[in-house]
C-alpha cells in the first residue's frame, strides 16, 4: 500500500516528492488495526480510543482530523515542506492542570455528542495503546491562567471588585483554569439533536464542504467526524471540580465569539460588556465561596461569519428609515437566508462534560441558550443580563429588537413605535 511505503521514510518532505505520491484515498475501509468506537460506552477502555492521525491511515477510525479549522493550516506546513508528514507529537509534560471528571453524565444516552470526553486524558486512559503504537491526540487541553481586562481592574478601582490574592490579585488578573476543546461530533446523535436522519446529515456535510470528506458517504462504519470547524473555549474561576456540585452556587455565561466587539470593542453590540460583566460576577461569585465558569464557543457573527455579519451592518445602516430594531433581523435573513446559524443545540455539551447539573446565575438575555441548557436536564436558577450603563449608544438597536423578540429582560419590553426609531448611528459619522 503506498500510504504504508511512503511512512517508512523519515524526515521533511520536499514539496516536489509530495507531489509524486500517490494520493492516499479514505473512502475504503483499511480492514486492519483499526480500534473500535462504542460512543458513550461508561469507561474509557470499552469506550475506545479517537485516532484521527494521518501519520498511519489504517489506525484511523473517525472522518476528519485534529485541529478543526486549523487542520487546513497543517496541511500548509507540509505542503511547503515546513512540517513533516509522519511528525508524532512529544506530549511530556502536557497533561491537564486539573482533572475533570468522569461524570455520570459522559455517558448518559444522548447527553455529550460533540466533543470526547476523555479527550484531556488520552495519555492516561489510553497509555497502553499508546504504547502499542497508536497515534492518540488529545482533542482537550486543560491549563492555568492568569487573565488581566481593563474592566476588571476599572471594578478593581471603584471597588465593584475586591482583590484576596486567591481568585483576583492586587494588579486586576483573575486566576483561572482554562480549557480549549476540539469539536468531535458522534454523527448518530449530532442528526438526532437536528431533527434530520444520520444518513441526510451525511449527504449534506459532504455536499456543502464541496464535497471534503467522501468517507461521510462511503463509510456509514465510522461514525465519528471531526468537523473542520471552531472549538470552545472554557474558563474556570475557582475550583474545576465545583462545577459538578449543584450545592456549589454556579456563576455562568455561555458567549459566542464576536471579534469585533470581543476583541476590538466595536460599539455596534453589547458582546464585550456582556462578557466583561458575566467576568466580574464570575469572580464575585468564586469569592463568595461558588465558581465561576465562561464557555466560549468560536461562531462568529451568529455563526453566519464575519463578512456576512459585516454586509449585514452595511445594510441596517443604509436602509430607508436609518438603523432601527423593527429591522434587525430582517436585515441578517436578506443576506445570510437566516438569521441565526449558531444552533445552540450542541453547546450544553460542554457543561455535561464538567458535570453540571445546576447553573445558580446564568449571565445571558438569549432564549436560545437558556432553552437548550434546560433541554439537556440542567436546571437554572436566576438569569443576570447586563446593567443598562454598560449597553454602548450605537447597540441600542440590537438590545430592543432582542427584547422584542423574547429576550430575558428584568425590564420594559420596547413597543412597536419605539422599534421603528432610529437608534443606530449612521455609516460615516
Ligand atoms: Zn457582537
Amino acid at each position: 500500500m503506498p500510504a504504508e511505503v511512503a511512512a517508512k521514510s523519515s524526515g521533511p518532505v520536499p514539496h516536489s516528492s509530495l507531489a509524486s505520491q500517490h494520493i492516499r484515498l479514505t473512502s475504503h475501509a483499511s480492514g486492519h488495526g483499526a480500534l473500535p468506537i462504542h460512543w458513550g460506552a461508561a469507561t474509557a477502555a470499552e469506550r475506545g480510543p479517537v485516532v484521527g492521525t494521518t501519520t498511519k491511515r489504517s489506525h484511523r477510525n473517525v472522518i476528519g482530523t485534529h485541529s478543526g479549522s486549523y487542520s487546513v493550516y497543517r496541511a500548509l506546513a507540509i505542503a511547503s515542506g515546513a512540517l513533516s508528514p509522519r511528525h508524532k507529537a512529544d506530549l511530556t509534560n502536557t497533561s491537564p492542570t486539573d482533572l475533570i471528571g468522569p461524570y455520570p453524565q459522559w455517558s448518559e444516552p444522548g447527553r455529550i455528542v460533540s466533543l470526547d470526553p476523555w479527550g484531556a486524558a488520552v495519555a492516561d486512559v489510553f497509555s497502553s495503546e499508546l504504547a502499542a503504537g497508536y497515534d492518540i491526540r488529545p482533542t482537550i487541553a486543560v491549563t492555568k491562567a492568569h487573565v488581566i481586562l481593563p474592566e476588571v481592574i476599572e471594578a478593581l478601582q471603584s471597588g465593584r471588585l475586591k482583590a484576596d490574592g486567591k481568585y483576583l490579585t492586587a494588579g486586576g488578573g483573575a486566576l483561572v483554569t482554562k480549557a480549549a476543546i476540539e469539536p468531535v461530533w458522534y454523527l448518530p446523535e449530532v442528526a438526532r439533536r437536528f431533527g434530520c436522519s444520520e444518513t441526510d446529515l451525511r449527504r449534506v456535510l459532504f455536499e456543502e464542504t464541496g464535497g471534503m470528506y467522501p468517507e461521510l458517504v462511503t463509510r456509514s462504519d465510522l461514525e465519528v467526524f471531526l468537523p473542520p470547524i471552531g472549538g470552545q473555549t472554557i474558563y474556570i474561576f475557582g475550583n474545576p471540580q465545583d462545577l459538578a456540585n449543584p450545592a456549589v452556587e454556579l456563576t455562568a455565561r455561555v458567549h459566542d465569539e464576536c471579534n469585533g466587539s470581543d476583541v476590538f470593542g466595536s460599539d455596534i453590540c453589547t458582546c464585550r460588556p456582556y462578557l466583561t460583566h458575566a467576568i466580574e460576577e464570575c469572580i464575585q461569585g468564586a469569592q463568595r465561596g461558588g465558581v465561576g465558569l465562561v464557555a466560549y464557543s468560536r461562531k462568529e457573527g451568529r455563526a453566519l461569519g464575519e463578512v456576512t455579519k459585516f454586509l449585514v451592518y452595511n445594510a441596517r445602516k443604509r436602509q430607508v428609515g436609518g438603523d432601527t430594531a423593527d429591522q434587525y433581523f430582517a436585515r441578517t435573513e436578506c443576506v445570510a437566508g437566516v438569521q441565526d446559524m449558531r444552533f445552540q443545540e450542541l453547546m450544553p455539551d460542554v457543561l455535561s462534560w464538567l458535570g453540571v447539573r445546576k447553573i445558580h446565575r446564568l449571565v445571558s438575555m438569549s432564549n436560545m441558550k437558556f432553552d437548550a441548557i434546560i433541554k439537556a436536564g440542567i436546571e437554572i436558577g436566576e438569569r443576570v443580563n447586563i446593567p443598562d450603563s454598560l449597553i454602548p449608544e450605537d447597540a441600542r438597536v440590537e438590545m430592543d429588537a432582542k427584547m422584542a423578540a423574547g429576550y430575558f429582560t428584568p425590564g420594559p419590553v420596547p413597543d412597536a413605535a419605539e422599534l421603528k426609531k432610529a437608534k443606530g448611528r449612521e455609516l460615516d459619522a
